[in-house]
């Protein structure tokens, strides 16, 4: 169990890493869910095995090593994500549970027979990147979050922030799915709901939350 929590936290500060170049014990623990002072002894852990580095009282960030050993399980989890979709037609809105266990499996031979039994996938079935064996990823895609869309715009779904199970299904009650284009009728002042009409010209109004969850491709404004 043990390897398996420090992969985890390995992730969860390289996801926090993008959005912060230090990231504070108390981003980690909320983003972990756990208390500070788990947090606190498990980076003490991680900086012995060289993978942090951690300063008292500013915060913590991977080494080149952590980074690696970050990207690799991001790498494993994504690609089981694909596999479990696309061969084994399970939803999306499940595969997340699975994939944090089967990300703890195996080597590099098993990540990367299943990457070229699968084709070499470039996103996982949330959107996300997955990077290579070499841990790079090319995503030249310019996505902004649904709740920034003007009236009038044209969006194409592209991604999830959120790739919980419930939001995935509130989605598919919502029937929004990955490569759906939608029009974005109208702005409620109230709440920053969003009125979007489908291909089908059915139109229905998410919410403030469900935008913001939403990543999208801008396709006209
Ligand atoms: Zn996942």
């Amino acid at each position: 169990m043990q390897t398996i929590s420090r992969e985890n936290y390995l992730k969860a500060i390289l996801k926090l890493e993008g959005r912060a170049d230090i990231v504070s014990n108390q981003a980690l623990a909320d983003k972990l869910e756990t208390k500070p002072a788990s947090v606190t002894s498990m980076l003490h852990k991680l900086a012995d095995e060289g993978w942090v580095k951690h300063e008292a009282y500013k915060g913590v960030q991977l080494t080149g090593e952590g980074k690696g050993i970050a990207l690799a399980t991001l790498r494993k989890h994504r690609l089981w994500e694909v596999f479990l979709v696309e061969k084994l037609n399970f939803g999306w809105d499940v595969v997340h549970q699975w994939a944090e266990e089967l990300e703890h499996i195996g080597g590099e031979e098993l990540t990367n027979r299943l990457d070229a039994f699968l084709g070499h996938p470039a996103f996982d079935p949330h959107g996300d990147p997955i990077p290579n064996a070499l841990g790079k990823w090319k995503d030249g895609r310019n996505l902004v979050q649904a709740s920034q869309a003007e009236p009038g715009s044209v969006v194409l779904i592209k991604g999830v922030l959120n790739s919980g199970e419930e939001f995935l299904q509130h989605l598919n009650t919502m029937h929004i799915q990955l490569g759906l284009q939608l029009i974005v009728v109208q702005r409620y002042e109230f709440d920053d709901g969003l009125v979007l009409e489908w291909p089908d010209g059915r139109q229905a109004t998410i919410s403030h939350e469900t935008a913001q969850n939403l990543l999208v491709e801008m396709k006209q404004n």
